[in-house]
């Protein structure tokens, strides 16, 4: 006989486990599938590892540049086994919040076995049958491999590969320059391997904004990066333990490349593969499920979350639609997905933060778009803290309602959130500038780029004419009056 419930999740990734432990609160009857460990991608192969090692290799870089604060340090020498030690002992401390026991005692029954539709409200799991009122599809995503000539037999790794290698390779070729590739490229060179970033997009990060993708840039060079832009692999091939990457770019000119390990991290697609998705009638397109703006799937009371849906492929925005799912797959009410406002951050170092629009986009969707900078170089803590790369970006529209946010710069990550909460708010760049922001702080980059909106509107020659007379008025009326005295 089937286990009965109002709810079953599949994946057990952030969006699985919010949605689970929501609807287990709410009293509903849950069960949570998962055919690997809980936590997902986000705590075993993705933002916690790979964050873990940022910092290891920020500390690296900052001893290296210890020199430049005053600070004798001998140089930084990196001991990989103890960085990937570390790296293991946060996943283990952040996932203690994930651990099966602490779902089941919140009221969830956890299947640790891979979940397979044989009907939309009918789920086969360990060999028993789950009979579901509503279900949500939170399988998440994984990295894909482009063709590339001799590449499997040449072996290469993927993130997941890459936070299981136990010895630093010499030399390391990444293929693909978006957060991931940028985030690993960075951190293999600040640990001392020799790294080649081959990239088909002309700046590393392309779908962010061209002018922070050239501060990245000139980061990663910085660091040691060499950076082929507008190249593609094409073929590898072994000599000795060597592995020799052509890349080609549009123009036909080629290149070898050669490193000891090759990372691949071109893509990601949906992860649906073991769903039998066709027994619920549960359309899958190219990115992801097909779902409708309640994250409703093609089958009745079947809703999905996280990186299947294949928007926004963040941890953050899995959590989001994990609410909004168990909300509309438990009651009858329901509430649209809202993604008008969706931050993210790529956690180089510098940090690179966005929301919104790029100017670009602005200018192509709207009229009187209006771009407001303001450099770290010219921010007093940047100074402070010798770390004056980057610039704060604000894009506008008419009446100075903020489009986008554009970050690179120190804590990047965190700064955004001024201009997150101004475009949820529709609270105008004004509000920025006139609102106290405390000094010494790098917040203080959002005021500074805010108060160029007031300054040009100040100069503007209208505006110039009204101060002109008033004061022209007023030089007019003292002179009377000292007349008058005399
Ligand atoms: C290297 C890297 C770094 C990242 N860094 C960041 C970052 O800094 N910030 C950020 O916001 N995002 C980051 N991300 C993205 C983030 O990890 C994902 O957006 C997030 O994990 C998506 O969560 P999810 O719940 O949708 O899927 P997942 O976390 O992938 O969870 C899906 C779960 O479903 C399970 N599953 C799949 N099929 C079945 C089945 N048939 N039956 C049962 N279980 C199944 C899987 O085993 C998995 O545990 C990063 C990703 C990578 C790869």
């Amino acid at each position: 006989m089937a286990a009965n419930y109002d709810l079953v999740v599949i994946g057990g990734g952030t969006a699985g486990l919010v949605s689970a432990a929501g609807a287990a609160s709410l009293g509903a009857r849950v069960a949570l599938v998962e055919r690997d460990r809980l936590g997902g991608d986000c705590l075993h192969n993705g933002c916690v590892p790979t964050k873990a090692l940022v910092k290891s290799a920020r500390v690296a870089h900052l001893v290296r540049h210890s020199e430049e604060y005053g600070v004798r340090s001998g140089g930084a020498e990196v001991d990989f086994p103890a960085v990937m030690d570390r790296m293991r002992r946060v996943i283990e401390r952040a996932g203690e919040q994930d651990s099966p026991q602490r779902f089941r005692g919140l009221g969830v029954d956890v299947y640790l076995d891979e979940a397979r539709f044989e009907a939309p409200d009918l789920l086969a799991v360990d060999g028993r049958r789950l009979q579901a009122r509503s279900a949500i599809v939170a399988t998440g995503s994984h990295s894909t491999t482009p063709p590339i000539d001799g590449i499997e037999e040449a072996g290469y790794v993927d993130h997941v590969g890459a936070l299981a290698l136990r010895r630093l390779p010499r030399s390391m070729i990444v293929v693909g320059s978006g957060p991931i590739g940028s985030e690993f490229a960075q951190i293999f060179s600040r640990f001392g391997s020799d790294v080649t970033l081959v990239s088909s997009s002309s700046l590393p990060l392309p779908k962010e904004d061209p002018e922070v993708g050239e501060v990245l840039r000139q980061v990663l060079l910085a660091d040691g990066v060499t950076f082929h832009g507008g190249y593609r692999a094409e073929k590898v091939r072994m000599e000795g333990t060597e592995k020799v990457m052509t890349v080609r770019n549009e123009a036909g000119h080629e290149v070898e490349v050669r490193g000891e390990e090759i990372l691949i991290a071109t893509g990601r697609a949906p992860t649906a593969g073991s769903l039998a998705l066709e027994n619920a009638g549960i359309e899958l397109e190219k990115k992801g499920l097909k779902v409708d703006e309640y994250l409703r799937t093609t089958a009745p009371n079947v809703y999905a979350a996280g990186d299947i849906t294949g928007k926004y492929l963040f941890t953050h925005v899995a959590e989001y639609q994990g609410r909004n799912a168990l909300r509309n797959a438990l009651f009858p009410v329901k509430a649209k997905a809202d993604h008008r406002v969706v931050p993210w951050t790529t956690f180089t170092d510098p940090e690179v933060a966005r929301v919104g629009l790029t100017e670009e986009q602005a200018r192509r969707e709207h009229d009187g778009v209006k771009v407001f900078r303001q450099p770290f170089s010219g921010v007093d803590r940047a100074m402070a803290d010798g770390e004056t790369t980057g610039l704060v970006k604000i894009v506008t529209g008419r009446r100075g309602k903020i489009l986008g946010g554009h970050i690179i710069g120190p804590d990047a990550g965190n700064l955004i959130h001024e201009t997150v909460l101004a475009m949820q708010k529709n609270t105008p760049i004004g509000t920025l500038s006139t609102t106290i922001h405390v000094y010494p702080t790098l917040a203080q980059a959002n005021q500074r780029a805010a108060d160029n909106y007031y300054r040009e509107k100040l100069f503007q020659e209208r505006n110039q004419r009204l101060f002109s007379a008033f004061f022209g008025a007023r030089h007019g009326i003292d002179w009377l009056r000292e007349r008058a005295h005399r």
